[in-house]
């Protein structure tokens, strides 16, 4: 495989823009979200756009907005970058299939309260921002991210608290968005507090992308505040080797630290990250950051993302690649979450080719072939 190509060795990487700007902003969560770029004039004075790049920020006003942290646009490279991709629109975005969604995980369908989802029995999922410090291009849920009209009221926070505690079943709240940690300190930890006064509520999850768009934003003093609500498991999405910097390592580490359970989910995608060794090393700079890498996520089937979606072979294959190459603990399941509401479901590449009588032929990920006989006839000895 290519050696590594992460950038755990280069602390601050920075644009020319902000070279000159003290540590102690540049280190500041506040300062890098005051200084994000949200408009196609601010970003091509520090970006070499390309016309296709240009017509998407063009076709999609009005539309899903584009939001980019100083931290996360300096590690842009030229226009096939992982990083860049993931984060300046582009003209594919504006294309249409009659396969495409709005919400293809029906998560508004199964919302008995405006802000909460409840798809599976002993889960829910609670949103409590419509902000992200970047807006991810291939995201599920740009049908209200990035929609300030759309943040939640107090009201609607007091009515899914009251759902909860009426609906016991559910023991696992995933707190989303959005991203939760755009909240203030004192906000999210409100939040966390009124869900662990409630007592079927076992595990609070706390989705987030921080970690990877801005590793400033995890503080000691935030981390200090939130361990109080333990156990808390936070998702974080990592998707590329390229996002795997000092500071965000650093953040990962603040947060296992602190008691917090990691677990990564990425998603494929076409030209950013398909392939098996952004997977192997991915995997690999996670772990020894204490985090789990947990999914590998079909891209769902969302309006204006096709260009992103690789074909679901692709995973299985990298899979199969990997499976005896790279640990178990540093290969994530391959999930596709079906459209319409149907729920995850797990692809595996198919080792067991057929059975013949007692016996099982399976495959290795370099194709020889084993036989495994599950109940043997006892014979006399
Ligand atoms: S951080 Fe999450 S919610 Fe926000 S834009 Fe990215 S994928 Fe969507």
């Amino acid at each position: 495989m290519p050696a590594p190509s992460t950038h755990s060795n280069c602390a601050n990487l920075r644009h020319p823009k902000w070279r000159d700007v003290p540590d102690s902003q540049w280190n500041d969560w506040r300062w890098q979200l005051r200084n994000r770029v949200t408009d196609l004039a601010g970003l091509a004075q520090l970006v070499e756009l390309t016309p296709a790049e240009r017509d998407g920020i063009d076709g999609r006003a009005g539309g899903f907005p584009f939001a980019i942290t100083p931290y996360y646009l300096s590690l842009m490279q030229g226009p096939d970058c992982p990083v860049r991709r993931q984060a300046i629109p582009h003209r594919d975005e504006l294309v249409r299939t009659p396969w495409d969604w709005d919400d293809p995980l029906a998560e508004e369908e199964h919302s008995p309260v405006p802000i909460l989802s409840h798809r599976y029995p002993d889960r829910a999922l609670l949103y409590v921002t419509h902000n992200c410090p970047v807006y991810c291009r291939h995201c599920t849920r740009q049908r209200k991210v990035g929609d300030a009209r759309s943040a939640p009221s107090r009201d609607q926070l007091a009515a899914a608290y009251d759902y909860l505690r009426r609906t016991p079943q559910v023991r696992d709240v995933l707190v989303s968005g959005g991203d939760p940690l755009s909240l203030s300190d004192t906000r999210l930890e409100q939040i966390l507090a009124e869900l662990r006064s409630i007592d079927s509520v076992e595990v609070i999850r706390l989705c987030t992308r921080n970690p990877v768009t801005l590793p400033q934003r995890i503080t000691p003093q935030l981390c200090e505040r939130l361990r109080r609500y333990h156990p808390i498991l936070v998702s974080t999405h990592f998707n590329h080797p390229r996002e795997g910097t000092a500071e965000a390592g650093r953040a990962l580490e603040l947060l296992a630290d602190a008691g917090f359970s990691c677990g990564n989910q990425m998603v494929l995608l076409q030209g950013i990250n398909d392939n098996a060794e952004a997977v192997a090393e991915l995997g690999r700079w996670l772990l020894r950051h204490r985090c789990r890498p947990y999914y590998m996520f079909q891209c769902d089937p969302v309006a204006g993302t096709a260009h992103l979606r690789t074909k679901v072979e692709t995973g299985t294959n990298i899979l199969d690649r990997l499976r005896g190459q790279l640990s178990g603990l540093a290969l994530p399941k391959f999930v596709v979450d079906l459209p319409g509401g149907g729920g995850k479901v797990s692809l595996t590449p198919q080792r067991l080719l057929r059975r013949e009588g007692d016996k099982l032929v399976f495959r290795d990920q370099r194709g020889r072939e084993y036989n495994y006989v599950d109940r043997p006839k006892p014979v006399e000895l």
